[in-house]
């Protein structure tokens, strides 16, 4: 068990510094728990569950690391909500559709992620594509 655990590390290491973030053992947990997720947190949920493993972990540390993620690609900034981001360690284009019933936020990857003519002299760094309604749990009253 532990063994496979230092693997994993080693690998999540090898890819952060791909994206040109130096491996800091902080980044390297952060970044771990964002790929094995798929709730898309927050910095307070990824602070909450990461707090009781890394003792000296802090709200600023989370904050700064996810800042310097995002700045390097190596995550994504997802602004689905008002009062907070949250974060994505799948760079791939797709679609976020918020469940306005259950509140959770799922990727879609069978839509086709929009191509945009944006006028001349613009130049786009991301798009994101945000859509809001009710998912098919929620709609089946389940
Ligand atoms: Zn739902
Ligand atoms: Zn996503």
């Amino acid at each position: 068990m532990r063994e496979i655990k230092k693997v994993e590390e080693k690998e999540t290491a090898v890819t952060l510094s791909r994206f040109g973030v130096r491996p800091l053992s902080h980044r390297v947990a952060i970044y771990q728990y964002l790929l094995g997720t798929k709730n898309h947190p927050t910095a307070d949920t990824i602070y909450t569950e990461l707090k009781p493993s890394l003792p000296s972990l802090s709200r600023t540390t989370v904050y700064n690391v996810l800042n310097h993620l995002c700045e390097k690609g190596a995550v994504r900034r997802v602004t689905i909500e008002d009062h907070e981001s949250r974060f994505d360690a799948d760079i791939r284009d797709h679609i976020h559709f918020k469940c306005s019933q259950c509140q959770q936020v799922f990727d879609l990857f069978e839509v086709n992620f929009p191509r945009l003519e944006i006028p001349e002299g613009f130049s786009a760094t991301s798009v994101q594509v945000n859509i809001e309604g009710v998912c098919p749990h929620c709609k089946s009253g389940r």
